[in-house]
């Protein structure tokens, strides 16, 4: 044990899209720590964002978490008597203690518009002054908020961040980490609409959750110092910050959905173990006694030693995780046991009677079955430059159109009727043939080859995490996009028009 206090641990998802495995390492951290150190732990969602949270994503995070087979101790979905553990039911607490630091002249109205903030930071861009809010609000007579509030100006409600000084705090991987309050921006805590922001919800939710340690990823750490700001300004005691390191692609940089599959549901699907998996994601920011690399959950628990925390990124390497994935499969799965488990994984009734309809009359025999559909069932399509460029396309422009086609699906989805309706504007948008063009395409990037089952209907069945990496995929193969030519396509996309950037590539 390493504090007298019980440990509680969160984690504090926002439900705005599927469950990154950056979650999923994280929760496994939480949940290590906790355990080992006889503690609790708690999953909480951060849906004060009310445009993107969905409460199909908010499913999936459950799902994603159980499918690693974590399981927590208080939750939206198990109950715990510090609940709603819902941050959309608990929009009476973030006011109170909002209305306690107006009270208290710790926090004030601020009724600056967004043009006069976009005035701002133009101004400061110019000028080269710190950007962020000028503060010109935080001295407001009594008289002048009368005035705003009659003239029915809406207004945020923002900290009084210190002018002077330094926010001093230890987090137990980086050390200790100062920052000058001028540095800190008057961070609001209320929206106009009267929900409070990220950093008020989640510093009181952790208060009052009594979260012993907030174990979350690097990408917080520069929140951090508002968070110990509000937590003084409150009267709490913060909780101890540990931050890890980041999950890096093979390149060293941040992993991130716009190069790689970063969705857990990507790995299920492909057939990954999921013990397999959680063993890789501990190996992320792990290191065991010896440099063992095949342990179970209860292993780590058992001999979990905090200073045994890697400190700088971790490489998210697919060949390591292949490594393992194998190692388990021959361990794991008794001969007679792996055809179950295969079948379970692609070849169950669900996923065939969907296929079958797609299948049934293009076969002359059954021999032809895996020939015609065998691409639902392998992970490399042994893609080549020339089957992805039909006719004159060339390889970049052929980028060109599958990134516009993943924008488009992202955008309006990967149902049939949706990938359908984005693979035509694809003609449009760049003024290419449709059935000579757009579609081998298509079948190329989905299948690796230009025949085969009806197209959107297998984009659909594949689903959105194999379908997003196999267009992933070809843009790799086919050199992919700089980041100063992305703008451009970008802007064609939105514009609909990239006919002339779609020539001159
Ligand atoms: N809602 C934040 C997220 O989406 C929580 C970050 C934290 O752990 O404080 O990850």
């Amino acid at each position: 044990m390493i504090h007298a206090m019980k440990i509680r641990t969160r984690i504090a998802p926002s439900p705005t899209g599927h469950p990154h495995v950056g979650t999923l390492y994280m929760a496994l951290f939480n949940l290590i720590f906790a355990k080992a150190n006889g503690g609790d732990f708690i999953l909480r969602i951060e849906d004060t964002d009310q445009k993107r949270s969905k409460v199909e994503y908010e499913e999936s995070i459950y799902e994603s978490l159980r499918w690693i087979g974590l399981e927590w101790d208080e939750g939206p979905d198990v109950g715990g008597k510090y609940g709603p553990y819902k941050q959309s039911e608990r929009s009476e607490l973030y006011k109170k203690y909002c209305d306690q630091l107006l009270k208290e002249g710790k926090a004030y109205k601020c009724f600056t518009t967004g043009a006069e903030l976009e005035e701002m930071r133009l101004i400061a861009k110019k000028t080269g002054a710190r950007l962020g809010y000028d503060r010109r609000h935080r001295n407001l007579t009594s008289d002048e908020i009368a005035d705003f509030e009659k003239e029915g100006r809406s207004f945020v409600v923002r900290l009084k961040v210190p002018l002077t000084g330094e926010v001093v705090f230890t987090d137990q991987i980086k050390g200790v980490i100062k920052v000058p309050c001028a540095d800190v921006d008057d961070q609001v805590l209320m929206k106009s609409d009267g929900l409070p922001t990220y950093h008020l919800a989640n510093v009181v939710d952790d208060h009052l959750m009594e979260i012993s340690h907030v174990i979350r990823g690097d990408e917080w750490i520069s929140s951090t110092p508002k968070h110990v700001l509000i937590n003084e300004a409150l009267g709490f005691t913060a909780p101890t910050y540990l931050h890890m390191p980041l999950l890096l692609g093979t390149d060293g940089k941040k992993l991130s959905k716009r190069k790689n599959p970063t969705s857990a549901y990507f790995y299920r699907d492909s057939g990954y173990l999921p013990e397999a998996f959680l063993n890789f994601l501990s190996l992320m920011g792990y290191s065991m006694e010896g440099d063992k690399e095949i342990y179970t959950l209860d292993e780590i628990i058992k001999t979990f030693n905090q200073k045994r925390i890697g400190t700088s990124g971790a490489v998210f390497d697919v060949k390591k995780l292949d490594w393992i994935n194998q190692q388990y499969l021959i361990d794991s799965i008794k001969e007679d046991d792996l055809w179950g488990r295969i079948k379970d994984w692609g070849f169950n009734e669900t996923f065939m009677k969907k296929l079958m309809p797609l299948v049934h009359t293009r076969m002359k025999t059954f021999g032809d079955f895996i020939d015609l559909c065998g691409f639902f069932f392998v992970n490399n399509l042994h893609l080549t430059e020339e089957i992805l460029t039909p006719r004159k396309v060339t390889p970049q422009q052929a980028c060109f159109v599958l990134q516009a086609f993943l924008w488009g699906l992202e955008k309006d989805g990967w149902d049939k009727a949706s990938v359908e309706n984005s693979s035509k504007k694809l003609s449009e948008i760049f003024g290419i043939h449709f059935k000579k063009e757009v579609i081998p395409m298509l079948f190329a990037t989905f299948m690796g080859k230009h025949t085969g089952p009806p197209l959107f209907d297998s984009i659909e069945l594949l689903g959105e995490h194999r379908a997003r990496a196999r267009i992933l995929e070809a843009i790799k193969l086919l050199g992919g996009i700089s980041n100063k030519k992305m703008p451009l396509v970008q802007k064609a996309f939105e514009k609909s028009d990239g006919k002339e950037l779609f020539t001159t590539a």
